[in-house]
C-alpha cells in the first residue's frame, strides 16, 4: 500500500493521511460568494479540490465532498465593515439579492461542469441554513463567547486561547505589520460578527428574525454550521485558498471549537492563488477572466485545467495565453494518440505504481502527467497498454483522455469551429452553436453529435 500524503496547513507538515471513520472521508470545500462571475483564479480552487476528492476515490475512499454557496453576509471588507456583496452585486444588475444569487450560482454550477469537476454530493446554501447558524450563534453566547455592539453580535477572540494558531497570528491576533481598522465597539482586533442588525429603518433584501433582532448571519459562522450539520464535529479535509487561512478558516475553527471542545479540522488543505501576467487579478488591471471567456479564445476548458495540473496547487501560478495555449497543444496531441491506439490492452503495473506514488506525495500532479508522456513515448508497452494505462490514470485527471478527436481529420480551421459549437452546447448558447454549425456546413463538413462527441464526415 502506498501511503497518501497530504499537506496540512495548520501544522505546516505533510503527513500520512487516514480517516476518522474507516474507509469514509469528508471533504468540506469553501464555495464561491454568489454575486459576480467566478474567474480563473476562482476555478482554480474547485479543480484541486476536484483532484483532491479523485485522487481519495483512486485510493478506495468513500468520499463525501460538501460544497457551500454564501449568497449572504460577506461583506465588501473581511474585518466586518462595508456592504453585502450580495447587495451590491444586485444593485450592479438591477436584480434582487435572491436574483443574483440564482444566476450566480448557476453559472458557478455550469462552469465546474465544463471543467469536469465532478458534482459535489452536497451543494448547500447559506439562506437554507440560517436555523443552524442561529442556534450555532446561541450556544456560543451560552458559554460566554459573545458580546453584543450596536451593529451586531460579536465573538470575543480573547475567550478562545488558541485563537491564530492556524495563521501563526501574533499575541495581539495581527500578522506582523497588518493594518487593520477596528470598529471602536470591537473588544480585540480580531473579533467578529456573528450577526449583524439589519441597519435602522432600512428593510434589506435578505434578513431574518433572531432573538438579538432582524438581521444577517456573518460570513464565517455558515461554513462552521454547514460542515458540521452535513460532516459532522470533526472534518477529515477542509480546503480553500490560502486567502482564508489568516481571517475566514481562523474565525470557523474558534467558533466551531468553542462549541465541540473537540478538534474540528484534521487536515486543512489551501490552495495557493493564481496570478495573470504576474499580477493579481483585479479590476482596475482588467486582468480578471471567466471560464467563457476562455472559449470565446477558442480554448477547450480542459485545457485550462491541464495547465492548472501542470503545477502543484500549492505553488502561486502564472496564467499566460501562451501557456494556455501550450497546454490545449498537449491535451490535443494526447488525445489523437490515444485515438490511434486501438485494442484491448492492460494497465501496466510499473507506470501505475509511479502514477500512484506521484499523485499520492501530496497530489503531485506535473509529475503524473511526466508519467503519461513516459507512458506515450515508452517503447516496452504495446499501444493497447498504453491506451489502458492512460485512461486509468484520467479517472484522476479527469481531461476526458477518451474523447473522441475523428475531426483531426479536417482542416484546423474546420476543427476549431467544431470546439467552438462544443463550447456552445455547453454553455447553452444554442444559437452560437447553430451559427457556428451553419458555417462548418458551409466549408463543407457535416457534424453528427455522437455519444463520445461530435463526428465530423466531409460532404460529398
Ligand atoms: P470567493 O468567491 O471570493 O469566496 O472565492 C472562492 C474561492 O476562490 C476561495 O476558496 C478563494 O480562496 C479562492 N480564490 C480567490 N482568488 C483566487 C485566485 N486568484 N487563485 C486561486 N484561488 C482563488
Ligand atoms: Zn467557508
Amino acid at each position: 500500500m502506498i501511503d497518501l500524503l497530504l499537506y496540512d496547513t495548520y501544522t505546516r507538515e505533510k503527513r500520512a493521511f487516514t480517516p476518522l471513520q474507516k474507509g469514509k472521508v469528508g471533504v468540506y470545500t469553501c464555495g464561491p460568494t454568489v454575486y459576480d462571475y467566478p474567474h480563473i483564479g476562482n476555478m482554480r480552487s474547485y479543480v484541486f479540490s476536484d483532484i483532491l476528492r479523485r485522487v481519495l476515490e483512486y485510493n478506495k475512499f468513500d468520499v463525501t465532498q460538501v460544497i457551500n454557496i454564501t449568497d449572504v453576509g460577506h461583506l465588501t471588507s473581511d474585518q466586518d465593515e462595508g456592504e453585502d456583496k450580495m447587495e451590491v452585486g444586485a444593485r450592479k444588475i438591477g436584480k434582487s439579492s435572491w436574483e443574483v444569487a440564482k444566476f450566480f450560482t448557476e453559472i458557478f454550477q455550469r462552469y465546474l461542469e465544463m471543467l469536469n469537476i465532478l458534482p459535489s454530493h452536497i451543494l448547500c446554501r447559506a439562506t437554507d441554513h440560517i436555523k443552524e447558524q442561529i442556534e450555532l450563534i446561541n450556544t456560543l453566547e451560552v458559554l460566554g463567547y459573545t458580546y453584543k455592539t450596536s451593529d451586531g453580535i460579536y465573538y470575543n477572540t480573547s475567550k478562545f486561547p488558541e485563537y491564530g494558531e492556524l495563521a501563526r497570528l501574533d499575541e495581539k491576533g495581527l500578522r506582523p505589520g497588518a493594518r487593520v481598522a477596528v470598529s471602536e465597539e470591537k473588544k480585540n482586533p480580531t473579533d467578529f460578527a456573528l450577526w449583524k442588525f439589519s441597519p435602522g429603518g432600512i428593510k434589506r433584501q435578505m434578513e431574518w428574525e433572531s432573538p438579538w433582532g432582524i438581521g444577517f448571519p456573518g460570513w464565517h459562522i455558515e461554513c462552521s454550521a454547514m460542515a458540521m450539520r452535513y460532516l459532522g464535529e470533526t472534518l477529515d479535509i477542509h480546503t480553500g485558498g490560502t486567502d482564508h487561512i489568516p481571517v475566514h478558516h481562523t474565525n470557523e475553527i474558534a467558533q466551531s471549537e468553542a462549541v465541540t471542545k473537540k478538534q474540528f479540522v484534521q487536515f486543512w488543505m489551501h490552495n495557493a492563488h493564481l496570478l495573470v501576467e504576474g499580477e493579481k487579478m483585479s479590476k482596475s488591471l482588467g486582468n480578471i477572466f471567466t471560464i467563457d471567456n476562455l472559449v470565446e479564445r477558442n480554448t477547450d476548458p480542459l485545457s485550462f485545467r491541464y495547465l492548472l495540473l501542470g503545477a502543484r496547487y500549492r505553488t502561486e501560478m502564472n496564467f499566460t495565453w501562451e501557456a494556455l495555449s501550450g497546454a490545449q497543444e498537449a491535451l490535443f496531441a494526447l488525445r489523437s494518440r490515444m485515438q490511434e491506439w486501438t485494442g484491448e490492452g492492460v494497465v501496466n503495473e510499473e507506470a501505475e505504481e509511479k502514477f500512484h506514488m506521484a499523485i499520492n506525495d501530496d497530489l503531485n500532479t506535473p509529475a503524473a502527467l511526466a508519467v503519461v508522456w513516459e507512458v506515450v513515448h515508452s517503447s516496452n508497452i504495446s499501444e493497447a497498454d498504453k491506451k489502458a494505462t492512460i485512461l486509468m490514470f484520467d479517472q484522476v485527471f479527469g481531461l476526458n483522455l477518451g474523447k473522441s478527436q475523428e475531426r483531426e481529420d479536417a482542416p484546423q480551421e474546420i476543427q476549431d469551429l467544431v470546439e467552438l459549437r462544443e463550447q456552445y452546447r455547453i454553455a447553452k448558447e444554442w444559437q452560437k452553436a447553430d451559427q457556428a454549425r451553419e458555417q462548418i456546413e458551409k466549408l463543407g463538413w457535416d457534424v453528427q453529435d455522437a455519444q463520445d462527441g461530435p463526428r465530423l464526415t466531409k460532404k460529398k
